[in-house]
């Protein structure tokens, strides 16, 4: 008899959209085949655990009909393409950014009909009508000729050498954490609000491997800016040139942030407008980037509403008195609206009428969950996990589990050393592939070894700079003892609203390592 295998499923939703029968689609197949609650990702996604094999079928055509989908969200292709999750009507260059979303994640997608031979027994599902753009752009060569008849027109034979993410932000809006991206648009309109083009970033990517000096976080650099009607074939030779020079030998070494780091960004991008077929012009100046996380109630510039609810670690669950679940099925039966999953593993309901406002801020508070940002304690706020142990097999140590913990135990520590209500963005990992971001995070921790976690430290707070490794192998139960003079050394040596990532960036390891003996020894 064949064993009980266990899948793993995640769905690919361009910039976190999630239609109201999609969401119940999965809080049913969640309780019917699944471990009873959902994950939202860091990648705007939804992640079912526990289905059975035998249940595998039956819960991705549910998906499909549902007018969701799994293609992509895993393997060597492009992932799920992520926005800025806010649904800003007055400001179009938020619609842009998500019709743009949208049109990579199409132009991108895989075109093998095996998806739907196999999970569909060969039957197209109902889905959005192709943007004719978009299919054009798929199909034309280099030399802009359009060609038949050929399945994969991007990915080709052998696909990407290794997985390949995207994002479209605004200026400004660091939502989308733009430097991690092997590809970044920053959209860039006319005073008057018209779309113009777009800037550029390549080569961000975080994953890395430990003891392997070759493998590193990187961020994206700015490749240039290109205009609008040209950006569909701007993507492709990109990924043109990823797939026919990204290393295929050493998938350690695969990402496109190595091939950028080895070139150098000049051939990088003359390899690029080589495939372009023209040069990319000067990137554009932009305002500094900021994270944003959009909690609580916001108007939307339409006299709609739209509201951002924090789920720790973006576990979607019922437990006790607190009943995220149960209220947004409750939410979606009733009213029936769209959700955007945030890049930080939230989740915004928007096109809520004012009327509604009361009944959701009802239910929502019987069922236990905190509305008010300003009430959720802002390390638990600010901060991500991945899912690790038990569901992720690369797993070194725990993480989604043991993060409230070590969040409490930071909160005390930060209280003794007189820091009671200070923000430090924190996450946390499992292993070093980094899936929740650890090394844009002020304060990191990657499971290095069972029960100890290597220390990243002085990130911005905007995830604008990277963090470095501060020690390797941080035992769980030094926490306190490690932490301690860091924090009391940021006490008394920071400047006025200095971050702490900003604060240990300045004044460097060197200092840090200096003041802890000092400290230890007094
Ligand atoms: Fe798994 Fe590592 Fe990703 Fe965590 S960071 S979910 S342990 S692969």
């Amino acid at each position: 008899q064949e064993k009980d295998y266990q899948f793993m499923l995640r769905t690919r939703n361009p910039g976190g959209f999630t239609p109201p029968e999609l969401y119940l689609t999965l809080d049913r197949l969640a309780s019917e085949y699944g471990s009873g609650t959902l994950r939202a990702t860091t990648r705007q996604g939804f992640q079912l655990h526990g289905i059975l094999k035998k249940n595998l079928k039956s819960a991705i055509a549910s998906i499909i009909n549902s007018m969701g989908s799994t293609l992509g969200a895993c393997g060597d292709v492009n992932r799920n393409v992520m926005a800025p999750p806010a649904p800003f009507k007055n400001r179009p260059e938020y619609e842009y950014a998500w019709e743009y979303a949208n049109n990579i994640a199409e132009l991108l997608t895989p075109q093998t009909g095996a998806y739907y031979e196999i999970w569909l027994d060969g039957e197209k599902a109902i889905s959005a009508e192709e943007n004719p753009e978009v299919k054009a752009a798929r199909q034309r060569n280099g030399n802009g000729t359009i060609i038949h008849g050929k399945e994969e027109p991007i990915y080709g034979e052998h696909y990407m050498p290794r997985k390949f993410k995207c994002a479209v932000t605004v200026p400004g809006d660091n939502s989308v954490d733009l430097y991690s991206q092997d590809v970044s648009l920053v959209v860039i309109t006319s005073a008057s609000g018209e779309l113009e083009g777009f800037n550029v970033f390549a080569g961000g990517g975080l994953g890395r491997t430990h003891n392997k000096e070759e493998t590193f976080p990187r961020m994206a650099d700015p490749i240039g800016y290109v205009e609008k009607d040209d950006i569909y074939d701007l993507i492709k030779a990109i990924v043109s040139t990823q797939r026919d020079y990204g290393d295929r030998v050493n998938r350690r070494h695969a990402r496109m942030k190595y091939l950028i780091e080895d070139w150098g960004v000049e051939k990088f991008r003359e390899t690029v407008e080589g495939f372009f077929g023209k040069k990319l012009a000067p990137f554009k100046e932009l305002p500094p980037f900021k994270y944003q996380d959009y909690l609580g109630w916001n108007e939307q510039g339409d006299g709609k509403l739209f509201l951002g609810i924090s789920i720790e670690n973006g576990r979607i669950k019922d437990e006790g008195d607190f009943k995220l679940l149960t209220a947004l099925r409750e939410i979606q039966e009733k009213f029936a609206l769209p959700l955007r999953l945030t890049p930080n593993h939230n989740l915004i309901i928007y096109e809520i009428e004012p009327e509604q406002k009361q009944a959701i801020s009802q239910i929502l508070q019987n069922c236990g969950v905190e509305l008010d940002a300003d009430k959720i304690d802002p390390l638990v706020r600010y901060s991500m996990a991945c899912p690790a142990m038990p569901t992720c097999g690369l797993a070194i140590t725990e993480s989604e589990r043991a993060m409230p913990g070590i969040l409490d135990r930071l909160r005390s520590l930060l209280e003794k050393v007189g820091l009671a209500n200070e923000k430090i963005i924190v996450r946390m990992t499992g292993c070093p592939n980094g899936c929740a971001r650890p090394y844009l995070a002020e304060l990191g921790l990657v499971g290095s070894a069972p029960e100890s976690y290597q220390l990243w430290l002085g990130a911005s707070p905007d995830q604008t700079r990277l963090s470095r490794a501060y020690m390797d192998r941080l035992h769980i139960n030094e926490l306190e003892a490690e932490l301690e003079p860091i924090f009391v050394f940021f006490k008394q040596s920071r400047q006025t609203e200095e971050s702490f990532g900003d604060f240990c960036d300045r004044v460097g390891f060197d200092a840090i390592r200096q003041f802890t003996v000092d400290y230890e020894s007094e």
